[in-house]
């Protein structure tokens, strides 16, 4: 089944809380590293496949010169962070993506791609470096891990399992994000407001050091905020406003020493000409679509499920329990993995998910556990709606003739399943819709999936799955 949904999100994610230790009036702010369970090499594992990923799918653009100047405003902010925050592991990288959205992420461990579009709609060069100095202090603190360890329960077998075919989705491309099941841009690049104001008071200190105004990057802030609409401030879902963020960089930087550090002044005009004579940067999502008709004819490295359904093997007997956010516990079998998500929860048997392409992600054997926002329609209704939702990324998916009526987590819910022409892998498929409405009024819902050949041996498995949720709200 294929998964182009946008539901709304099931897990809350654990805001993380960051100290941050103020010292003597006049005295800048010590910015402390959140709890962490991974390792500083972890954190360059992460970021080194999910670099991969990012430059498969996403155009860089390969300009000598604008590309040098970004790199030398990054070297000049990687020498300038403090010592205390540096891992001898981290190698810092810097691309520039031929996008037009004002945008930039860095990846665990140092890869960071700034947008063709931020580097054109900043006025300095002072600017761009105040969004690289942010960046740069979140991978710095490692937030990004930092935030997984807070937010799942997830190996970094998953966690690594869960990048492949997750940037665009996750960080890169509101539209087609709506698709993304695997959330790593939850997990890494979408960061609670604590970490948000950590990165700018570290990322202020970091431009002080390196010879740039940290006002800039205020500056910047303002800039990317009102360049709303299509194409607008894309940075500020995934870099959220702690509120007074103009206000406390402000201050921050009455604290701080700008060092007077010599820089060619010309570097930053002379990239944005530059950038001024090159054909205009297409939308992220226009050059997702020509990535993904590219790779239309390669199939193995299209990220579908490369094990035939044979090979996936059947649900275990023994049963793993699931408490997902504060919202229900599952059980399901201790053979299939929870995959991360921002939306809804897979569980799946090794081999049975992967993503396509650019087009979120799928799985072929397995569950997947959601809410989907209802307001103000019946059970049926709404489940109708929901077939009609998973219907638009699933083409030959049957319409539901008639449900039945079963409990589920206690109260009453419908059951049904549809065919679906064809799977990730080709197969033909069969998947079990379970749905019922909470109490907020919204739909929580359950798919269940499997081959048409082996859909009676999954059947009883996805019962006794939806037999275990328990509703804790
Ligand atoms: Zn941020």
């Amino acid at each position: 089944m294929s998964k182009n949904m946008s539901l709304s999100r099931i897990t809350s994610i654990v805001i993380a809380s960051v100290v941050v230790s103020v010292g003597a009036l006049g005295a800048q702010t010590t910015v402390t590293p959140p709890d962490n369970k991974y390792t500083p090499a972890q954190d360059v594992e992460l970021g080194q496949k999910a670099a991969q990923e990012a430059e498969q799918q996403l155009p860089m653009l390969r300009d000598e010169e604008v590309t040098s100047l970004v790199t030398s405003i990054g070297r000049r902010l990687v020498d300038s962070i403090p010592q205390d925050l540096r891992h001898s592991e981290f190698r810092y990288s810097f691309q520039v993506v031929n996008v037009r959205e004002i945008n930039a992420f860095a990846l665990p461990g140092g890869p960071m791609f700034v947008n063709r579009g931020m580097i054109e709609a900043a006025r300095t060069e002072g600017e761009v470096a105040g969004v690289m100095a942010h960046e740069m202090s979140h991978v710095a603190l490692r937030h990004g891990t930092a935030q997984a360890t807070k937010a799942t329960k997830y190996e970094i077998g998953t966690l690594l399992g869960a990048v492949v075919g997750s940037i665009i989705g996750g960080n890169v491309g509101s539209a087609v994000a709506q698709g993304t099941q695997f959330g790593l841009g939850t997990a890494f690049l979408r960061f609670s407001r604590e970490f948000e104001r950590d990165a700018d008071l570290l990322g202020s200190h970091i431009m002080a050091e390196a010879g740039y105004n940290p006002l800039e990057m205020a500056n910047m802030f303002k800039t990317i905020e009102q360049q709303g609409g299509s194409g607008g401030p894309q940075w500020l879902s995934d870099h959220p406003n702690p509120g007074d963020r103009y206000a406390y960089i402000t201050r921050e930087a009455e604290t701080l020493q700008v060092r007077d550090v010599a820089r060619d002044t010309r570097a930053f005009s002379q990239a944005q000409a530059r950038l001024g004579q090159m054909a205009r940067a297409p939308t992220t999502e226009e050059a997702a679509r020509s990535t993904a008709g590219r790779r239309g004819s390669t199939p193995p490295s299209d990220g579908r499920p490369r094990t035939s359904s044979g090979d996936i093997a059947s649900p275990s007997s023994s049963y793993t329990s699931y408490t997902e956010g504060d919202l229900f516990r599952v059980s399901v079998p201790s053979n299939w993995r929870e995959l991360p998500g921002s939306e809804a929860i897979t569980f799946a048997p090794d081999g049975a998910y992967g993503s396509t392409g650019q087009r979120g992600s799928s799985f072929t054997h397995g569950i997947e556990i959601g809410v989907a926002r209802n307001e103000m329609h019946d059970l049926r209704t709404a489940t109708d709606e929901l077939v009609s939702t998973v219907a638009g990324s699933n083409p030959n998916l049957s319409r539901p003739s008639s449900y039945d009526r079963m409990t589920i987590g206690g109260r009453q819910g419908l059951h049904t399943a549809l065919s679906n022409g064809s799977n990730a892998s080709g197969q033909q498929e069969r998947i079990a819709v379970f749905t019922m409405l909470l109490s907020d009024g919204n739909l929580f819902y359950a798919l269940g999936v499997a081959p048409r050949d082996r859909f009676s041996e999954y059947e009883g498995t996805f019962r006794r799955v939806i037999g275990s949720i328990e509703i804790v709200q």
